[in-house]
């Protein structure tokens, strides 16, 4: 095995890390963590620190580390068939029993699945098929796609268009021009504090409406949205958002895109967020919890309105020009069904809803009277800790981010829990594993309080 230092000089010298300081890091004043295994809740490192990951890698390791049956389909897979590609209509049993497990279990009036290698292409995939759908429509103007600020899908070129947040676009020259951003659904960090929630959301769908209007709603294709913001906040949407959002749409023929990269397969403790919050999606995007990060898979699951057109036009143009080497990559197939069944065989969605609740109750009962604490919300196995400065005027901390990072690295250092600190916003954010306990829930909650208060 190599030594420690070694890999630590490796590290400095060969490894692009991303969303990472590289120069702190090369000069060694950032640290590194060299990850060695893990089990249940608990990853390890080189150092001999034993960590509760309150945050499942980055929200995917869903059904928690170290599950054999996962590992062991995918050992099968790879002795068995290691790889075939789905092109021209080549596929796998593992592939084709992963599309009507996925089918059975999403929200209705969906009709395919099609497979690619992480949340971003996915994205990029659904992008794609909705310009194609509006071409064969003969609506060649109606390109545009709507997404909030703070909302997160992906980072590529239209990907990290459509993600709102400034550190993704800044010097790659994005947004690209198809893309627009409508304000964020955050009730706490609303301007007009008189506004009720549900005055809010009104507020957001007019936005919207404006939004449509001065583009021209010919041009507007599609709306992106993930059904609770994640990476942008931890938000859950204010009472009535997605009602009102999807009554827009409808008025102008936009399509709707759910991104449930994080929500998919049970963070909310519902299946899909789309059943969670009543929105009936044209597109979904699914991938992390799709194998519980196991091996690298996504899919846009297409509705059935897209689907008769995209269907019908291969008869005037041909085969669909799209697709990855990857796409429904064997193995990520077999992870893929061997942790949907495990999700059903423990009864994990519905322990991400019950300990999620007791989770959020706890923390909300030991934080939410902290003069520090601003809020604190969240739903299912989702949760989060927002810090301000000055409670009573809700007067942020400037600039955003130190003292989130803070408390985060207390609770490391003196609870060994994970917890992720927002750069966007002095938060931590939690989402553990579906398989936490609540003794565990109750780990997490004591190292947030005692690092809050060893902190603030
Ligand atoms: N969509 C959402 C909602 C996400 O949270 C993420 C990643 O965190 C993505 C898309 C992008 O997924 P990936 O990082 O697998 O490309």
């Amino acid at each position: 095995m190599l030594k420690n230092d070694q890999l630590d000089q490796w590290d400095r010298e060969n490894f692009f890390h991303p969303s990472t300081h590289l120069a702190q890091f090369a000069r060694g004043e950032a640290p590194n963590r060299i990850v060695s295994k893990a089990d249940g809740v608990f990853i390890e490192d080189r150092d001999g620190n034993r960590l509760l990951d309150g945050f499942a890698g980055l929200y995917c390791v869903n059904v928690g580390y170290g599950r054999q049956e996962i590992a062991e389909a995918i050992a099968e897979q790879a002795r068995e068939l290691a790889y075939y590609h789905a092109y021209v209509g080549h596929g796998t049993e593992a592939s084709i029993t992963l599309s009507k497990m996925i089918l059975d279990r999403a929200p209705k009036g969906m009709s395919k699945v099609y497979f690619g290698l992480g949340g971003s292409d996915a994205n990029e995939t659904n992008v794609k098929l909705i310009w194609y759908y509006n071409n064969i429509l003969g609506r060649p103007e109606k390109k545009k796609i709507i997404s909030r600020w703070r909302g997160y899908h992906g980072s590529g070129l239209v990907t990290g268009s459509l993600t709102g947040l400034e550190l993704f676009h800044k010097k790659f020259d994005l947004p690209i021009a198809q893309v627009k951003h409508t304000i964020a659904p955050d009730y706490f960090r609303r301007e007009d504090r008189s506004m009720s929630e549900d005055d809010f959301s009104t507020h957001c769908a007019n936005e919207l409406e404006a939004l449509i209007q001065r583009e021209g709603p010919d041009t507007i294709a599609a709306f992106i949205g993930e059904p609770m913001l994640g990476t942008g906040g931890i938000v859950p949407p204010p009472a009535g958002y997605w009602e009102k959002i999807q009554a827009v749409l409808q008025r102008h023929d936009i399509l709707l895109v759910a991104d449930e990269v994080v929500t998919g397969f049970g963070r909310l403790g519902t299946m899909f967020g789309s059943d969670h919050y009543g929105i009936k999606p044209d597109l979904i995007t699914i991938a992390k919890g799709l194998t519980s990060a196991y091996a690298p898979l996504s899919g846009s699951i297409v509705g059935e309105k897209m689907w008769k057109v995209l269907e019908q036009g291969t008869d005037e143009n041909g085969p669909i020009g799209h697709g990855w080497t990857y796409s429904a990559h064997p193995i990520g197939a077999a992870a893929g069904v061997a942790n949907l069944k495990l999700l059903d065989d423990l009864n994990l969605v519905q322990n991400a809803g019950e300990v999620g609740s007791y989770l959020n109750d706890k923390m909300r009962d030991a934080l939410a009277d902290h003069p520090h604490v601003g809020d604190v919300r969240g739903e299912g196995m989702w949760c989060a800790v927002e810090f301000v400065e000055d409670k009573a005027n809700r007067k942020f901390y400037a600039p955003y981010g130190k003292v989130g990072a803070q408390v985060a690295a207390a609770m490391l250092a003196q609870g060994k829990v994970i917890a992720r600190s927002m750069p966007q916003a002095d938060m931590l954010g939690f989402a553990p594993p579906f398989c936490l306990t609540k003794a565990e829930a109750d780990t997490i909650v004591d190292a947030t309080r005692r690092a809050v208060t060893s902190v603030l």
